[in-house]
């Protein structure tokens, strides 16, 4: 397979691309150049410079699940467990919206303390102090009943990245009880009720192969989701894959770039595992195609509590506190921080 800069251009006018060359793409740098600048073009024909800036809350470590990659885990008992009130949610959201966020983003273990009931309380009184912004919901697996709850009360955007499309590499990642099948039932009762819906995965989970990469590339493609949630995966000691090696900058940022070319409309966050992998990472990603990035709102007492991986950076720019750090960072990098609910820009 040889690839040339006609090969990215022609990626860049169709979307479209083989499994040939998809592959010959991932295990090259040397169109790494060519494939930013086209993202890049992609990107700022579709959402101009805007960076939009969603403020991310991590409300409880507590997880009744055992994905091997996660370090919070249920069968780790050296993590400290913690749940924030809601007086302490609504307080991030008073913060956050001060700061000019207009995104709330909700994540958790699965903590079976917060039912539904709870859940759409803290839904449903974030929506009415807050009717100008989005709510952002990431708490797993759950029924298309509870998906339906919280919408009623004002969820409008869910994120449940499918983390590996390929059942043999799921199985490897996930303990039996996990089911892939259950995973995209999920994905599709979410989009059928209406939410704007983030899938992704990790980039270099171990047993992860480039083949894997392009299943998950095509599985994206047919579900068709307006968030890919992309990072690298980074070791952590306390689980099953300690001995492995975390992912790679240059694979992760190889493959922000492809998916901005295949999916042109896409909101894309620059995560907090690519800028803990990297100083620059954060950047990189934007020049990559990224046009989100989710700074941590969490109480500063517990932020370094949600480890899903080693060493998470959630201070400096990773951090709502020093959000002017961030805003220069993205003008730095040739974008601006936009105060905007930020909603996908579907093609009409
Ligand atoms: N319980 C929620 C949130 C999970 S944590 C859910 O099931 O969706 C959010 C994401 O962090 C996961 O989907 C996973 O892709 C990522 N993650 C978990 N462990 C990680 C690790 N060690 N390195 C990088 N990313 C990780």
């Amino acid at each position: 397979m040889t690839l040339s800069k006609e090969t990215i251009k022609q990626l860049y006018h169709t979307h479209g691309i083989s499994n040939d060359i998809l592959l010959a793409l991932l295990a090259t740098d040397t169109w790494d150049e060519e494939l930013f600048a086209y993202a890049d073009r992609v990107r700022r024909e579709i959402y101009g410079d805007a960076v939009y800036v969603r403020g991310l809350i991590e409300f409880s470590n507590y997880c009744k699940n055992d994905c091997y990659y996660c370090g919070i885990r249920a069968g780790n008992c050296k993590a400290v467990r913690y749940r924030l009130t809601k007086q302490e949610i609504l307080d991030c959201c008073r913060e956050g919206y001060r700061l000019g966020m207009r995104t709330f983003v909700l994540q958790s273990g699965e903590d079976a303390y917060f039912t539904d009931e709870r859940i759409c309380d803290i839904v449903s009184s974030i929506h009415s102090r807050y009717p100008d912004c989005a709510i952002t919901l990431s708490v797993g697996e759950k029924s298309r009943e509870s998906y339906l709850a919280y919408h009623q009360a004002g969820a409008r955007r869910y994120l449940l990245r499918h983390e590996a499309a390929s059942d043999a590499l799921y199985a490897k990642l996930h303990p039996e009880q996990m089911q892939l099948a259950r995973r995209k039932q999920c994905l599709q009762d979410l989009k059928e009720i209406g939410y704007q819906v983030g899938a992704g995965f990790m980039v270099g989970a171990p047993y992860q192969t480039l083949s894997d990469i392009v299943s998950d590339l095509r599985f994206l493609q047919t579900l068709d989701p307006d968030m890919i949630g992309i990072g690298p995966y980074i070791t952590h000691n306390d689980t099953p894959f300690s001995g492995f090696e975390s992912g790679s900058l240059s694979l992760t940022l190889r493959i922000l770039a492809i998916v901005r070319l295949m999916f042109p409309h896409a909101l894309l966050p620059a995560t907090t595992a690519l800028a803990t992998i990297s100083p620059d990472g954060r950047e990189r990603g934007l020049k990559a195609g990224a046009n989100v990035v989710m700074p941590n709102l969490s109480p500063l007492g517990v932020r370094q509590l949600y480890n899903l991986y080693e060493n998470k950076n959630c201070t400096g720019a990773e951090s709502a506190q020093c959000s002017d750090t961030l805003c220069m960072l993205i003008e730095k990098a040739g974008y601006h921080a936009v105060t905007d609910i930020g909603d996908v820009k579907r093609p009409l």
